[in-house]
């Protein structure tokens, strides 16, 4: 397995990144996440790859993004291993032992939701991001290769996010 980082896949960062200032508040607040744990973190329900990531992204979704005002998270995206993956035993330094799968899985979620690397965003405007953007079956293209998504557990939390949509009623 190659562990050569990818030829960068994703938009440049873009600093000016929706309007929050560089805050050292929010800054020592804030969560980094890779495009991928967008929508990770909306479905996670518990499961992780060893104890210590779960119980480390169970700290970050459950502990704060799911908190009573976890919508205020600020959250910064980053094109290289994150908050998500710090404990995770696939991580090797800043890649991962799978870095041309994740690289393509970050590059497509970061086309869908219109992500760049040092853009900053609230947990509520992500979720509003999504639910604008994504729809359930886009999971099939944009996960493709993922191990969870035969689960099915990240579509129901996209649909409970969406509700119905046209694409669900259309004929
Ligand atoms: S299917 Fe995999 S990559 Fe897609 S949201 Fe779920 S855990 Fe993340």
């Amino acid at each position: 397995m190659s562990l050569q980082p990818p030829k960068p896949t994703l938009p440049t960062a873009n600093p000016a990144s929706l309007g929050h200032p560089p805050d050292s508040r929010l800054r020592a607040a804030r969560v980094r996440f890779r495009p991928h744990h967008f929508l990770c973190a909306l479905g996670y329900q518990g499961k992780g790859y060893s104890d210590r990531f779960t119980a480390n992204m169970s700290a970050i979704v459950l502990g704060r993004l799911r908190a009573p005002d976890g919508g205020r998270t600020i959250i910064e995206v980053t094109g290289a291993t994150d908050d998500i993956c710090a404990p995770c035993p696939k991580r090797r330094g800043d890649h991962c032992m799978s870095q041309v799968q994740i690289a393509a899985l970050d590059s497509r979620h970061a086309a869908a939701l219109g992500l760049a690397p040092g853009d900053r965003l609230t947990w509520a405007e992500a979720q509003v991001r999504i639910r604008h953007r994504v729809h359930a079956d886009d999971l099939d293209r944009l996960c493709r290769g993922c191990g969870w998504l035969a689960l099915g557990l990240c579509k129901a939390a996209l649909r409970s996010l969406t509700g119905p949509t046209d694409r669900d009623t259309a004929p």
